[in-house]
């Protein structure tokens, strides 16, 4: 049993970059391997000392990433998931019929649908307020949700939501405070330290950070929400493959550099597009002009590889505008090591009605940058090229 959780103790106030690769190396045996093998195993010999019987509900990859994930995200506990939204669906199937979930507005699209259009069918109930409306605050002790549900920053709009805050007013109920922490990533922000109960990871963006693998996480420092993520893992076989963890394992490792250098490039970028004419709108956590900007100061540790725009063009403008791009292929997904962008309007909201949409801010000129690790004087030309600079 020394073996997986060995480092843990020797190294209790490491830093990210040390921890991601000492933690969760356990299980190599007496082969003097340096790193763990994969365990492509789908049963295990009954009785064996450290307890694995059917992968399902256990297997030495997944007890290697879960310490990992701990470690990173400053907690004490880990489950790793098949998706993300498979972690969303082992929180949310611990509810019961009539439960309340209350969520930000601006959640991940994923999320409302799997509350609005599977959980509903159950008896769990959600409403939807807008957290950065501090008034709105007030509905968390009136209607005692079971869970209230945010992401900072939100996806697309990057509004920041104040965790602490909304943390200490839900700790005066019974609910919990769960955090998507899969755009802010486990080396940014840290949910746990700011009170939440709950910090939910997609680790097919930042963790595994290499778009080569869908997978989630959910972290914890209470031993019951534990015992409930280690339960719906073999209830609802929402396990991911031994492979598959093997690779976010190794993408974790790298995962501190990624991100300082994806911060350092959307913030440079970010820079760049205020100072270009002609857009209606740049937003960035860590830029000035941000409405949430000291906030995300405070509980981000710089501002992630973000970055949305409004070209002020028309659609037709827009898509040309996406289509010069070479370096930022237009695909959906964040948190990999190639530039992508989005357009909101025409793919993840799409099923949005348009006077939706833009009552919220996403117009057809809205575009969606996550920033990779290329150079960034390559991303600038790039982006530059596209808007219609001839030099
Ligand atoms: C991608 C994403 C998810 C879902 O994760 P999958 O791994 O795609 O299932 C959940 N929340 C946020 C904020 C995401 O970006």
């Amino acid at each position: 049993m020394d073996i997986p959780n060995n480092s843990q103790s020797a190294l209790p106030a490491a830093h990210p970059e040390t921890l991601s690769i000492h933690r969760g190396q356990g299980y190599k045996g007496d082969t003097g391997a340096v790193i763990p093998p994969v365990y492509l195993t789908s049963t295990f010999e009954h009785g064996n000392p450290e307890g694995f019987d059917y992968t399902r509900s256990g297997n030495p990859n997944f007890r290697n990433l879960n310490d990992q994930l701990a470690a990173l995200e400053k907690g004490e506990f880990a489950t790793v998931f098949g998706s993300g939204v498979a972690a969303i669906t082992a929180i949310i199937s611990s509810l019961k019929s009539g439960d309340l979930v209350l969520a930000e507005e601006n959640v991940y699209g994923c999320t409302y649908r799997l509350l609005a259009q599977v959980f509903e069918k159950f008896g769990v109930k959600t409403r939807y307020v807008d957290f950065t409306d501090r008034s709105n605050w007030e509905l968390i002790e009136e209607l005692a949700p079971a869970l209230v549900w945010i992401e900072s920053p939100t996806n697309p709009l990057l509004k920041i939501i104040d965790i602490q805050g909304i943390a200490e007013v839900t700790h005066r109920t019974d609910g919990s405070l769960v955090v998507d922490n899969t755009f802010a990533s486990s080396i940014l922000q840290h949910p746990l330290e700011l009170g939440a109960d709950l910090s939910l990871i997609s680790t097919t963006k930042y963790t595994n950070g290499h778009s080569d693998v869908i997978g989630g996480a959910v972290c914890t420092n209470h031993a019951a929400w534990q015992e409930k993520m280690v339960f719906a893992q073999k209830a609802l076989g929402l396990q991911p493959s031994p492979f598959d963890s093997w690779l976010v394992s190794r993408g974790a490792k790298t995962e501190a550099l990624r991100v300082a250098r994806h911060s350092e490039n959307a913030l440079a970028l970010a820079n760049w597009l205020e100072s270009e004419a002609g857009l209606l709108m740049v937003r960035y956590p860590f830029l000035d002009s941000h409405p949430q900007c000291s906030l995300a100061r405070q509980q981000m540790t710089s501002g992630g590889g973000i970055v949305i725009a409004d070209l002020g063009k028309s659609v037709d403008e827009t898509v040309a505008f996406l289509k010069r791009l070479r370096y930022f292929t237009m695909a959906e997904s964040l948190g990999g090591i190639e530039s992508l962008v989005c357009h909101p309007a025409s793919m993840t909201h799409a099923s949005v009605p348009r006077d939706v949409r833009e009552g919220v801010g996403i117009t057809d000129s809205l575009v969606r940058f996550s920033v990779g690790i290329e150079h960034i004087d390559d991303l600038i030309a790039d982006v530059k090229y596209a808007l219609g600079h001839t030099h």
